[in-house]
């Protein structure tokens, strides 16, 4: 097994349990014996989680039930968000967060809190989740509805002030169930099923991808969005993003409103007169596709190149949000020129630096300096991952955000649900267990 970032797994036996039951059975003899058990969705994800590094693989591949009504969808842990969100399409509803990789798993997009390229208007996952239905590692199932509280207590931790945070358990007094779970990357429970919000589809939804001749140009537009109540969706592409989708431009921002005049009454400054406005949806899913090809021709290319994906997913306060984008082209283009790419979330502070190495040298310089950006974000009161989760691959990023009794406070949730460490053994947590 691989993910989407070239992270392999090597489990010792591999099973698919198609009934609750089933699974249920799979943990409980998994904890009598203390195997490490990691649960894989549709391994669309960046961070080496799903892979294990021995023990049992449980794909939820065959939990695949999918029920929709009028406002909610109940869906088993395997339904793809393409699947799901077909059928909500059916009955004029959606379901909100789009990580606009659309293989993914409900159960993998709730356990890393995914959010992606609506989550400006929207927010992550954990929002939409209504109740949830979970197995824990002892095979107890469980089934949580939103506001059911954790019963034991925890401490009130530290959180970074940004829009999104996937790192870590985002412990606080009173949390309940369902927050607690969500973004948890398969160390806490097994998600068998959940009940998510939809929402109806907007009358109206219109979109573009407006070109830059410069920076300073594309983020007085992006503050100019911001007060934009219509938006839903607000993207950046840097040069060198483009240049990857053979596109010339200094910076492009792509955007989705629920208004037919949004353009008209932003009037964004320095916009070049040959930007594209999507006149039908066709047009729409055209640029959808262009901006996601973006992050797979990336993917590819590094693997390709036989290295792992060398991307960042840091986020941070809005009010630090310049600062962090002149930081990342100030480094990236001093120590990686011409071998970088920034794309992203912008609206909410949060663009993925990726750099992309030909050679094991610029690899091992590359993560180095990844190190020093995650810390830099830290150091604007930001958070080491928005939305990917740390997995195994940035597990060491964890102690760069938090102090160790943060960490210890969080590794005690940990041991009091999975006191064996079986679940997701290797995510989040690196020798602290
Ligand atoms: C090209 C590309 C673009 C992407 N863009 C975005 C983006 O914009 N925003 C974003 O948020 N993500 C993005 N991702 C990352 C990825 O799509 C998400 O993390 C996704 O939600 C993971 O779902 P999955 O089913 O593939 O999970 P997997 O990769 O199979 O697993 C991910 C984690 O969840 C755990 N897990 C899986 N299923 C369960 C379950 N049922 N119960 C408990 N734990 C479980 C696994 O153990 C692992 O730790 C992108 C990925 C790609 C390849």
């Amino acid at each position: 097994v691989q993910d989407a970032s070239g992270y392999e797994g090597h489990p010792d036996k591999e099973f698919a349990p198609a009934t609750p039951e089933e699974l249920s059975s799979i943990l409980a003899e998994a904890n009598a014996s203390s195997v490490p058990v990691t649960i894989a969705g549709s391994a669309t994800g960046v961070t080496g989680g799903c892979c294990p590094q021995g023990g049992w693989l449980v794909s939820m591949r065959h939990v695949g039930q999918l029920v929709i009504e009028r406002g909610r969808a109940v869906a088993g842990a395997a339904i793809t968000l393409r699947d799901l969100n077909a059928a909500a399409a059916r009955t004029g509803q959606f379901f909100a967060p789009d990580p606009t990789e659309w293989t993914a798993s409900v159960g993998g997009s709730i356990a890393t809190n995914a959010s992606g390229s609506r989550s400006f208007k929207y927010g992550s996952t954990r929002r939409h989740i209504l109740s949830l239905d979970v197995a824990f590692a002892d095979g107890t199932r469980r089934h949580f509805r939103r506001g059911d509280a954790i019963d034991f207590d925890v401490p009130a931790i530290p959180l970074p002030n940004t829009r999104k945070n996937t790192a870590g358990y985002p412990l606080s007094p009173g949390m309940d169930w369902i927050d607690l779970i969500a973004g948890s990357e398969g160390t806490l429970a097994v998600v068998l099923e959940a009940e998510l919000q939809l929402l109806p589809i907007p009358p109206t939804i219109d979109a573009a991808v407006l070109f830059f001749e410069s920076d300073d140009d594309a983020f007085a537009s992006v503050e100019k969005c911001r007060a934009e109540p219509s938006l839903r969706m607000l993207e950046y592409l840097d040069a060198n993003s483009l240049n990857l989708l053979g596109e010339s431009a200094a910076a492009a921002l792509i955007v989705e409103s629920t208004s037919e005049d949004w353009l008209h009454s932003l009037n964004p400054p320095g916009l070049r007169d040959d930007s594209w406005v999507a006149a039908t949806p066709q047009d729409r899913e055209r640029f959808r596709a262009f901006r996601h090809s973006l992050p797979e021709k990336v993917n590819d290319l590094v693997r390709r190149n036989g290295f792992q994906k060398l991307g960042s997913d840091f986020a941070v306060p809005i009010a630090r949000n310049r600062e962090m984008l002149d930081h990342y082209h100030a480094e990236l283009s001093r120590h990686f020129p011409g071998q970088y790419v920034l794309f992203g979330h912008i609206g909410d502070a949060h663009l993925h630096a990726n750099i992309l190495p030909a050679k094991a040298e610029e690899d091992a310089r590359g993560r180095e300096l990844m190190l020093k950006l995650a810390m830099h974000a830290v150091s604007l009161g930001g958070t080491v991952s928005a939305e990917h989760g740390l997995g195994k691959r940035k597990a060491n990023l964890l102690a760069i955000q938090y102090l160790p009794e943060v960490i210890a406070a969080m590794v005690a949730v940990k041991r009091r649900l999975d006191p064996g460490n079986i679940l997701g053994r290797g995510n989040l947590f690196q020798g602290e267990i």
